[in-house]
């Protein structure tokens, strides 16, 4: 037999074991590297896999092997990456950014669930031990115990990593449950339409035949008429009465979500309200020691890492995002970066990040270059519109830290790649247009100086 037939064979056992998550998460780009003299070789992507693989799977791995090749005596895993290394195009930013959106695109059709969220990569401290416990309880007595789940917290905090794991745990424990998560937006978008094209009766069978249905960021509601609100109520209560279980998150709890009716409230308010706080700093460090040693090149050092975990207090995307910025300069700089360097890094993400919003940049620029800011939306190619726009993007991208896609989006729904290519186009104009520098120069003192006001 050879190495891909051995392998191919073994995943397909250890696939009937585990969940199609778990499966997906662990034994991608796995494959069967050597065997000689009883000692089998794994190899594996990177080395956060590698120690999963010996902690978690490696006994089951050599019960199948050794089923099929008695003399087979060890197993080991080592970390070899099958891709040849790759030119880089644009910059280091840009592949992460590449690689985020694809861990983002992964999603399970029947459920909508991203399989990258699990419970096995969720760390739980006193911040969130609460809402923790009662998603396990909910887990255990669907539909009968905590109906519905109302989880809420500020942003960044882990309510879609917790919804959508206890979405895929279930589909792992009984995958006769019908689950289905989708953002309240979403939903309340799709409803809309079942209206309009007077298919309501279409929506109602579909969302009545989840056995378990999960709402992200329910507060966005508010923002709907009273008759898209009413539906809603209703396909709750249907759903409800059916002893469906339903999961709810928000960023608010829900006696401070304004312009909702009163019973969809109470209704939100009649099961189990849990909220996560903000955590505490060991319970950063330890986020940013899980999420570090995920990362194959550059991982900061233990100084590094406690040094954000002082400095970044808000939440655990932004915790994400400070560990990524430092780990991307690595990259560029191809070796690690010294604590006054990783302080810079802090400094200029975190700051003004916190109080200024994309729509004030936006208008700032505009301002600056005497533009009307709507033009900067318009699909144009005028000179004079386009050059802010550009600086805009890069801003957006430097300075604040926005991915991509979400410029992109702000700025009439364009691609990606339009934003990729302002910031590369600014970036490299500066290096050799000293007004756009010193433009650049203005635009930021005043925006940060009305900051500190
Ligand atoms: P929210 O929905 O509350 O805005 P998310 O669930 O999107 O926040 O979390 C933001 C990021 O932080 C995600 O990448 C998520 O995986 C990560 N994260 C949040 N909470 C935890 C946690 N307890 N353990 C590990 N990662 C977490
Ligand atoms: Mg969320």
């Amino acid at each position: 037999m050879t190495n891909e037939e051995l392998w191919r064979e073994i995943l397909g056992e250890l696939e009937l074991t585990v969940s199609k998550a778990n499966f997906a998460t662990w034994f991608q780009n796995t494959f069967v590297a050597d065997q000689s003299e009883g000692k089998i070789t794994v190899g594996t992507p990177s080395a956060f896999v590698k120690e999963w693989l010996e902690d978690k799977y490696q006994k089951n791995i050599l019960k199948f092997l050794r089923l099929r090749s008695p003399e087979v005596r060890s197993i080991e895993f080592k970390v070899v990456s099958k891709e040849a290394p790759q030119e880089k195009k644009v910059s280091e930013t840009k592949n992460a950014e590449e690689q985020m959106d694809f861990r983002e695109i992964y999603i399970d059709r029947e459920t909508n669930l991203n399989p990258r969220y699990t419970f096995d990569n969720f760390i739980v401290g006193t911040f969130n031990e609460l809402v923790h416990a009662s998603a396990l309880s909910v887990i255990n007595n669907l539909g009968v115990l905590y109906n519905p789940l109302f989880i809420y917290g500020g942003v960044g905090l882990g309510k879609t990593h917790l919804m959508q794991a206890i979405g895929n745990k279930i589909k792992t424990d009984r995958p006769e449950k019908k689950i289905f998560y989708i953002s309240a937006e979403r939903f309340a978008n799709e409803l809309v339409s079942a209206i309009r094209n007077n298919e309501t009766g279409i929506f109602k069978d579909k969302y009545r035949s989840y056995d378990v249905m999960i709402l992200d960021d329910i507060q966005f509601i508010s923002s709907r008429g009273s008759s898209t609100q009413e539906e809603i109520f209703h396909t709750f209560n249907t759903l409800y009465q059916a002893n469906k279980q339903i999961i709810f998150s928000s960023d608010r709890p829900p006696k401070s979500i304004s312009n909702i009716e009163d019973r969809l409230r109470s209704r939100f308010e009649g099961g189990m309200i849990a909220d996560i706080a903000e955590p505490d700093y060991e319970t950063r460090l330890a986020i940013l020691q899980s999420k570090a040693a995920e990362k194959q090149e550059y991982r900061p050092s233990s100084e590094v890492l406690e040094h954000i975990a002082a400095s970044v207090q808000s939440n655990i995307r932004e915790l994400e995002g400070s560990l990524n910025s430092i780990i991307a300069r690595s990259k560029i700089k191809k070796r690690p970066l010294s604590l006054p360097e990783v302080k810079e890094i802090l400094i200029k993400n975190e700051k003004p990040r916190k109080t200024l919003s994309s729509q004030h940049i936006i208008r700032k620029i505009a301002q600056f270059y005497e533009v009307p800011e709507k033009n900067l939306f318009e699909k144009t190619r005028r000179k004079e519109v386009v050059k802010p726009r550009q600086i805009a993007m890069y801003l957006m991208r430097e300075d604040f830290n926005g991915s991509f896609p979400y410029i992109g989006k702000k700025f009439g729904g364009r691609d990606h790649t339009t934003a990729i290519h302002a910031y590369t186009k600014i970036l490299n104009d500066l290096k050799k247009d000293d007004r756009l520098k010193e433009e650049l120069k203005t635009i930021r003192a005043q925006l940060y100086e009305e900051e500190k006001q």
